[in-house]
């Protein structure tokens, strides 16, 4: 089998998938190559977790018609406590300093993969290949070869532009001589669901300790989502071990501030690690998502990266119509947008870890006395609290849009 497309997108996970859709109303004949079935219990983008949406990733969505899929299902963010373990540093954000109805959205991941495929399989200039794995990709100067192997019959397909959005979870990169800088934390993330005997009233909580970063993000009136960081070993211990046992350990590194801790959901282990690529752009190809970037889940901020990606390209390859969307200025104009903004949040992120986790007493003062710094002087604040919510600096056209139709 062979075909030929505009454009084709290497994954339908988070990233992919909200690419497509940003794409719905383009002329680009496309096509979606995902490896897992949409509704797969392995399907690795959509599993057991909740992400935290900034509210800039809100009107992305809202743009692309996903926010009203999602909508009952994305719990409000309205206060964020930041504090640090034993000592007098911390901080507060709040929608009393914005003019907005939340800072963010706490949504189970699930809920958008449902949403986004929903969408894209009804897309009129879509073609979905799933189950089906990208093989080979070869550039040349006006088109790409794409090779796919789908239930073990390869298929040949041509285009002019490859969107990679595959996760880093394939040697694509490799193949292209695209080369990432990677490293691997000494610390896995404990991810479930747990009950207080206290509504939260929308306050999330991100609470260094000195084995690593613990945040609860609001889900329904007293369920909390938790995603706790610890070295590798002891995240092993706490996921097999009693539910009593468990409530404890957490209980006693928390306190009581968000209530007492009852139920506790089923226990997910992620590994995790910190990538950035050389380029993401090279002949006819560009990177996005987690393909391009992957950041500690510490600021919740590795989807929301990727959503501003899809948001950037999309306005990169829409602004003229009749365009190659594989041309080279094209794609330069797009890495050129998207290298601060990366950089930042993947430089943000690290430095977040190595400073929180530190032992060395200055930084442990250092950061101690940010957190009252940031509490105390409006200005420092009203800076966090827009880059928290996704809105420091030049917003996509989609989020723009997003903002002009919000409801
Ligand atoms: C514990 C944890 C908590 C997190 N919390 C947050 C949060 O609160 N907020 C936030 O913004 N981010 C969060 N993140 C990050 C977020 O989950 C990722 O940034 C996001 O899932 C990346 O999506 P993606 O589509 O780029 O990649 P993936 O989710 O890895 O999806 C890649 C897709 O490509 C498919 N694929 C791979 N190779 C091929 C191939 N060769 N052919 C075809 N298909 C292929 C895969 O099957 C998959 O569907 C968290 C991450 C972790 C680990």
């Amino acid at each position: 089998m062979s075909g030929n497309f505009d454009i084709i997108i290497v994954g339908g996970g988070m990233v992919g998938a909200s690419m497509a859709c940003a794409l719905q109303d383009s002329d680009y004949k496309i096509a979606v190559v995902e490896a897992f079935k949409l509704n797969s219990d392995h399907q690795p983008s959509f599993d057991e977790r909740t992400v935290a949406l900034t509210y800039s990733s809100k009107l992305i969505f809202n743009a692309i018609g996903t926010w009203s899929k999602i909508r009952a299902e994305a719990y409000p963010i309205l206060n964020i406590e930041v504090t640090n373990q034993n000592s007098f540093g911390f901080t507060t954000l709040g929608i009393h300093d914005t003019d907005t109805q939340a800072l963010g959205y706490v949504v189970p991941t699930r809920a958008i993969g449902s949403a986004l495929h929903s969408q894209f399989t009804s897309q009129s200039n879509l073609d979905l290949f799933c189950p089906a794995t990208v093989e080979s990709i070869q550039t040349h100067k006006t088109h790409c070869d794409v090779v796919l192997i789908r239930e073990q019959n390869p298929i040949y397909l041509k285009t002019k532009l490859v969107i990679i959005a595959d996760g880093g979870r394939s040697n694509l990169l490799n193949q292209l001589g695209i080369r990432a800088r990677k490293k691997t934390y000494p610390q896995s993330a404990i991810v479930t669901i747990i009950g207080t005997d206290c509504p939260h009233r929308g306050k999330a909580y991100e609470h260094f300790t000195d084995d690593g970063p613990l945040a609860l993000l609001p889900l329904r009136t007293s369920d909390f989502a938790l995603a706790w960081t610890l070295d590798k070993d002891q995240a092993e211990k706490l996921k097999i071990c009693s539910k009593t046992g468990f409530i404890d350990k957490l209980q006693s590194t928390f306190g009581k501030r968000a209530g007492m801790f009852g139920s506790v959901g089923q226990r997910n282990l992620y590994p995790l690690s910190h990538s950035l690529l050389n380029t993401n752009a090279v002949q006819r190809t560009v990177i996005i998502g987690n393909a391009a970037h992957i950041v500690h889940p510490v600021a919740g901020q590795g989807f929301n990266l990727g959503l501003r990606d899809v948001g950037f390209l999309h306005e990169t390859l829409t602004a003229d119509v009749n365009v190659d969307p594989g041309d080279s200025r094209l794609l330069s104009t797009y890495s050129r947008m998207r290298e601060h903004d990366t950089k930042r949040v993947s430089q943000f992120t690290d430095g977040l870890i190595n400073i929180f986790t530190s032992e060395m007493f200055a930084l442990k003062s250092a950061r101690n006395m940010a957190l009252s710094v940031i509490n105390l002087l409006p200005g420092a604040k009203r800076s966090l609290l827009k880059r928290t919510m996704g809105i420091h600096g030049r917003q996509s056209k989609l989020a723009l849009l997003g903002k002009y139709s919000e409801s």
